[in-house]
């Protein structure tokens, strides 16, 4: 492992499923690393027990999986870090950064209210924070940080900038709690460290815990990583997303059939730009990605973006792993599995489909024809390009399909043919024998159709309008 390596981190608190914006997140700090070979780490933040059950992380594992976002090592437990974190609290102790505080709620409370009274800051200084230890009562008591009160923390922020915020703002910070246990802020920055975090980045609502972050760091000495804070996503209205916009995790995108190819694309695009690259492969998004292309401002959601980008990675994809794709959509939404036929069926007609869906339903739609057994039961829409003088023509079809070479210029003099003698155009037979072949309105020409599915089941599918 050399010096310079790049670690970065997701670290998220398991809330029953991998929000949008974790997701991206997510992706950021493994594109970041993963395109400068370094290690991409996770950190389940489960110190908050009564959420953190084994379902809520596995449904996070499982949205980072279907993503294709693998992490190196195993996850890292925060909660079952605990004692680490208490030992560097009373390390901070010994060296005289963090002290014992005896101060109870109402002690604090009190201090408060006289602060309120004499308008002065409400930040709680804590009485004990020069005590002499000879001092000390045998009672409860947390190991607060014995912060600077003078001055300013300074945060280099690779996204927002330089940001200061004056000392005064900043408390002494409880750090481990009366029944010895960390909080949150001393937990983060110790595993950060202790993971070898180089780099950080995550979500801009944690840029005020940075400061706090950053005096630990100074009181143990230790690097400190550099920070991204990236700006929300944004609902389409420009507001903050919420259950409000629909779709908030991860599996609800899964279901409605995108492919993990473009939500990857697509959620990259959500706050970061290279040129006006819209559409890209991962490995050019791991060689373009970097901290310097993040945006400043919030990133909107946008359906119709992502439509556009699904498709054009579901025509990009090869075959095989469009299929296989396809199978795990299925599987993921509780719709049975292909048949033998079907499968069969699909791998033919897909070369025809190509390009035509954006979506894993829309392909199924499309590929209705494929995949629908004898007789074909059309759907509304397609039922009413049945009627009975369309029935009444296709009738005649048969005779001549049975005699006519199965190839596209045959098929269609056929059919022309039989659209003349009756008055009628091809483009007008086209629908109703659509309907007969394909039980649908939307679908390939006839002619693939035909060419796909054979003259047997063409025949047999005509018969069957009949009756
Ligand atoms: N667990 C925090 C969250 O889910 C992230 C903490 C961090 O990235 O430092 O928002």
């Amino acid at each position: 492992m050399s010096e310079t390596q790049v670690v970065t981190r997701f670290a998220p608190s398991p809330t029953g499923f991998l929000h949008i914006g974790g997701a991206r997140t997510a992706l950021f700090n493994w594109l970041f690393a993963r395109g400068r070979g370094g290690r991409f780490l996770l950190r389940i933040e489960d110190t908050d027990r009564a959420r953190s059950t084994p379902e809520a992380t596995a449904a996070i594992l499982t949205g980072l999986r279907w993503l294709g976002l693998d992490w190196d090592g195993d996850p890292v437990s925060q909660f079952e870090r605990a004692p680490r974190h208490a030992e560097v609290a009373h390390q901070m102790l010994a060296s005289g950064h963090a002290y014992k505080c005896f101060a109870t709620q109402d002690e604090i409370e009190t201090f408060r209210e006289a602060a309120r009274a004499e308008n002065r800051s409400t930040l709680f200084q804590s009485p004990w924070r020069d005590a002499d230890p000879a001092s000390h009562p045998d009672a409860p008591f947390v190991i607060r940080l014995k912060a600077p009160r003078e001055g300013v923390t300074v945060i280099e922020d690779a996204v927002q900038g330089r940001v200061t915020i004056g000392n005064d703002q900043l408390d002494d910070m409880v750090m481990l709690r009366s029944d010895g246990t960390p909080t949150y802020m001393l937990a983060v920055v110790v595993d950060d460290h202790d993971m070898g975090v180089t780099h950080v980045i995550r979500g801009d609502d944690h840029l005020n815990n940075a400061a706090r972050q950053m005096q630990i760091y100074h009181a143990m000495g230790w690097p400190v990583p550099i920070w991204a804070h990236i700006p929300l996503i944004h609902g389409p209205d420009g507001k903050k997303l919420s259950k409000r916009h629909g779709a908030l995790g991860v599996e609800e995108y899964r279901a409605m059939g995108y492919p993990a190819a473009a939500m990857r694309n697509y959620l990259a695009r959500l706050g970061w730009s290279h040129g006006d690259d819209e559409f890209f492969t991962d490995a050019q998004a791991q060689a373009w990605f970097g901290l310097e292309g993040i945006g400043r401002s919030a990133a909107r959601f946008d359906f119709r973006k992502l439509e556009n980008l699904s498709g054009q990675h579901l025509a990009a994809m090869e075959d095989a792993a469009l299929l296989h794709e396809l199978k795990a959509f299925l599987d993921a939404t509780g719709q049975p599995a292909l048949s033998a036929r079907q499968e069969a069926g699909l791998a033919e007609a897909l070369p025809l489909l190509k390009g035509g869906f954006k979506t894993f339903p829309q392909l199924l739609e499309k590929a209705h024809f494929v995949l629908a057994e004898r007789p074909i039961v059309p759907d509304e829409k397609a039922a009413q390009a049945l009627d009975n003088v369309s029935r009444g023509i296709l009738s005649e079809l048969t005779p001549h399909l049975q005699n006519a070479s199965w190839d596209r210029n045959a098929l269609e003099a056929a059919v022309k043919q039989l659209a003349e003698g009756h008055g009628t155009t091809l483009g007008k037979l086209a629908a109703p024998l659509r309907a007969a072949l394909a039980g649908r309105t939307v679908s390939p020409s006839v002619f693939d159709m035909m060419l796909v599915i054979g003259r047997d089941e063409t025949l047999a599918r005509l018969a069957d309008t009949r009756g």
